[in-house]
């Protein structure tokens, strides 16, 4: 029903609590006919979250395995005032920039209002490309402020596949939540990605079971970055282009 090429958000054992390698994702993906995968560990503050230095060696992974382009990411923690847990020039050196809220990542932030402040402050930083996971049911968001900063900055939104895995405990998916996340973004023109979360390779490029969740909010492949490949380049092209001006 979409024509999903592209998996933004992919974690590998070295964030700690995936079970997968670099290797087994591309592979994976490949098979799947996924053609390009973002690899985007927990940031530093996660508990068994790579060192920082992880990510400025990230560098050192090929462009392309098994014939999927792999991008050299981050899901980077949000902390108070927006604060992410990697600093400037790593992140600079990265191809793929995520953010999102998390436990035990030393944040204090305890309420809707805060956590909305806190991600809107996140969008705005020039660094990052997407927010992961923003209809989570842990952090309920003022969808409407995020989307419309999303808009202004030019950030992509997630549609978290993952959260509504059903051997996940305490899955974080919601049904109402993300079609107000899609009708929001289809008004205000935000693209958004329907990834995977891949903790394991053979969840990668997992997403096809948000298809009817997404159909119903009128979300088509135009919605959606990860439909095509040329999409998402000239996405990061022009995000790159920002990135220098930081
Ligand atoms: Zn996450
Ligand atoms: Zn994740």
């Amino acid at each position: 029903m979409y024509n999903i090429k592209a998996d933004l958000h992919t974690h590998t054992v070295n964030s700690g609590h995936g079970y997968s390698t670099v290797d087994e994702l591309a592979r994976t993906a490949s098979k799947k006919d996924i053609e390009l995968i973002a690899v985007t560990e927990h940031g530093p503050s996660l508990p068994g979250g790579p060192h920082r230095y992880f990510f400025s060696n990230m560098s050192i992974l090929p462009e392309e395995m098994y014939g999927v382009k792999i991008l050299k990411g981050i899901e980077a923690n949000i902390g108070n005032k927006g604060k992410l847990d990697l600093n400037e020039s790593d992140l600079k050196s990265l191809d793929f920039v995520a953010a999102g809220l998390h436990y035990n990542t030393g944040h204090t932030l305890s309420n809707k209002k805060e956590y909305t402040k806190a991600t809107v402050e996140a969008i705005k930083n020039p660094l990052v490309n997407m927010i992961t996971h923003p209809a989570s049911i842990y952090y309920p968001l003022d969808l409407e402020k995020v989307v419309k900063a999303a808009s202004m900055h030019d950030v992509i939104l997630e549609v978290n596949a993952g959260s509504f895995h059903p051997k996940k405990k305490g899955a974080r998916g919601n049904k109402n939540l993300t079609i107000k996340l899609c009708k929001l973004a289809r008004k205000h023109g935000v693209l958004l990605s329907l990834n995977s979360d891949a903790h394991f390779h053979t969840q990668v490029g997992q997403v096809h079971h948000l298809f009817d969740i997404i159909k119903e909010a009128g979300i088509t492949d135009e919605n959606l970055i990860n439909t095509s490949i040329d999409k998402i380049e000239t996405f990061l092209e022009d995000n790159r282009l920002r990135k220098i001006s930081v």
